[in-house]
């Protein structure tokens, strides 16, 4: 499984519709600050599910659609599209390709799709749990994370590696089970 595709319309600073390919060989982004590049992986975070408006450097939900600029208005929704491949069937869906969508308008409505499908955000969440690539997951890194890795005391790191082993889970369920 890989990243294909990102396609944003109205999500933070993107009010023009921007596609980017992830083809073979690219493994960075760069450009100035300010330019937008953390504002892409708030993209992948916020269409694989995240809810937290704080994680996504944000008050609240609406600050994720533009806002306006000097030359453009504002916009009433903010739309992301993340294609993967799943040739090799990681994901547990009958298709080759897979693509969800997140689209949010000013009124606070949220639509979701997968494949174009209309589905609930649990679906999407679902999907992606222990892929690997969920929002609770560690393929990405925020630069606090670092800094919370690096200052924890050994008991909660030990928490953070089980958590990235996918230990975690089967501790919580026998804990679970114990206190029946
Ligand atoms: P750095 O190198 O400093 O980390 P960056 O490339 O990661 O920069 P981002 O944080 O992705 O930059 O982008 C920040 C820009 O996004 C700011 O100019 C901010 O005004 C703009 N921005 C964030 N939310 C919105 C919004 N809702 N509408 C319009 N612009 C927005
Ligand atoms: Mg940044």
């Amino acid at each position: 499984m890989f990243l294909k595709r990102l396609d944003v319309v109205g999500f933070k600073s993107f009010a023009e519709r921007i596609g980017v390919e992830f083809v073979p060989g690219v493994t960075a982004v760069v450009g100035p600050n300010g330019s937008g590049k953390s504002n892409i992986i708030d993209a992948i975070r916020w269409v694989l599910g995240e809810q937290s408006a704080k994680s996504l450097r944000g008050g609240k939900m609406e600050d994720i659609i533009f806002a306006g600029s000097d030359s453009r208005k504002a916009l009433n929704f903010a739309e992301v599209t993340l294609t993967l491949d799943n040739e090799e069937h990681f994901l547990p869906l009958d298709y080759q390709e897979i693509s969800v969508t997140r689209r949010v308008f000013r009124s606070g409505d949220s639509e979701f799709f997968i494949n174009k499908q209309p589905c609930r955000l649990k679906d999407i969440i679902d999907l992606f749990l222990d892929s690997g690539l969920g929002k609770e997951a560690f393929s990405i890194i925020s630069q606090g994370k670092v800094e919370e890795i690096l200052s924890s005391k050994p008991e909660e790191r030990r928490s953070i590696f089980e958590e990235a082993a996918g230990v975690l889970k089967y501790k919580n369920r026998k804990k679970k089970a114990e206190h029946k």
